[in-house]
């Protein structure tokens, strides 16, 4: 098993070895997963959001600047009809955190699960919340969660986040005791991070036991504190990539858009280093606009992009690995 010197030797290799890393992250995938790769569609419900990231324009402190929304549950549902359509059935409803969402999603998630006939994998995305809001939304049909850590590193997560890790990793612990297959990751490039503290990452997801793990290139963004910050290092996100990929083979763990952010082809290069899941947006235009994750500039992948990045890393698209008969699309 990986211990932390193993991990932050894994994030240094370059050259021949660093590609000797890559081929047994794709060994790794291929035992664990085939060629399949796990096609996700994300639904953005609202830019609105109390926490103040640093790294993120949509931060509280933008609210004021931002054109806000908050999807209704019907507009919610309007679009996973459309995603039924494509065959693909894995629905991330994914927002800022702010309270209203634990009514609005949760309102919407019996609709979806039916428009499935349950055989549907619906993940959220939707921040920090209580314990009873989480086990309000499993009831209501939510299967799984993405809560990000970002950074394992207390002192770095309260200086960009300005809340306490113990917190999210409180809810972390909440939505693995209540049944959710969980996801985590982190941002790679943060101003501050130590590689140390990226190995610490993916040991604390591995020991708390996560499902599903992300690894992002920091994307400094405008309007934000770190506007004019030196952006995440692409090749070292692809070596975080790998070491997940052995550190834990049955992670999920996505090519993020982010990659594309930071370079052309970037994405199609995550699946060279072991990943195995692929995001495309489903929002309608008039809300997607109004996300700005990566500024008003960022690149959106939608089905047909993620269909040719998947076919040109040579791989298949596939559908939850969650659902016990996954009808793949
Ligand atoms: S990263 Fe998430 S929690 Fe932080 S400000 Fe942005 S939307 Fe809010």
């Amino acid at each position: 098993m990986l211990d932390q010197n193993d991990i932050r030797t894994l994030l240094t290799l370059q050259g021949s070895e660093r590609e000797e890393l890559f081929a047994q992250a794709r060994a790794a995938r291929t035992d664990m997963y085939g060629d399949r790769v796990v096609v996700r569609a994300v639904i953005e419900v609202t830019n609105l959001c109390r926490v103040d990231c640093d790294f993120c324009p949509m931060r509280r402190s933008n609210t004021s600047t931002n054109d806000v929304f908050h999807q209704t549950p019907a507009e919610m549902i309007e679009t996973a009809i459309g995603v039924r359509t494509l065959g693909v059935d894995v629905i991330c409803l994914q927002g800022g955190e702010v309270p209203q969402t634990t009514k609005s999603v949760g309102a919407a998630l019996p609709t979806i699960c039916d428009l499935y006939d349950g055989r549907v994998e619906l993940l959220l995305n939707l921040g920090n919340k209580t314990r009873a809001e989480y086990a309000s939304l499993r009831e209501q049909g939510a299967t799984s969660y993405i809560i990000k850590h970002e950074t394992s590193d207390a002192d770095l997560y309260l200086r960009l986040r300005h809340e306490a890790l113990t917190q999210r990793l409180a809810c972390i612990t909440d939505l693995l005791d209540l049944g959710y297959r969980v996801g985590s990751g982190m941002i790679i490039g943060l101003p501050g991070q130590s590689l140390d503290s990226i190995a610490h990452d993916i040991l604390l997801c591995r020991d708390m036991g996560v499902h599903m793990m992300s690894a992002a290139p920091f994307v400094p963004a405008p309007d934000t504190p770190l506007a004019g910050a030196p952006a995440g290092d692409v090749d070292l996100t692809l070596n975080v990539l790998a070491a997940m990929r052995l550190a834990q083979p049955a992670w999920t763990i996505p090519s993020v858009s982010a990659m594309r952010a930071r370079v052309e082809g970037g994405q199609r290069r995550g699946f060279d280093a072991g990943a195995n899941v692929i995001v495309f947006n489903a929002t309608p235009a008039d809300f997607r606009n109004k996300y700005l994750i990566y500024g008003k500039n960022r690149k959106v992948s939608d089905y047909d992009y993620a269909m040719d990045v998947i076919a040109d890393a040579g791989l298949t698209p596939g559908g939850s690995v969650f659902l016990t008969e996954t009808r793949q699309p």
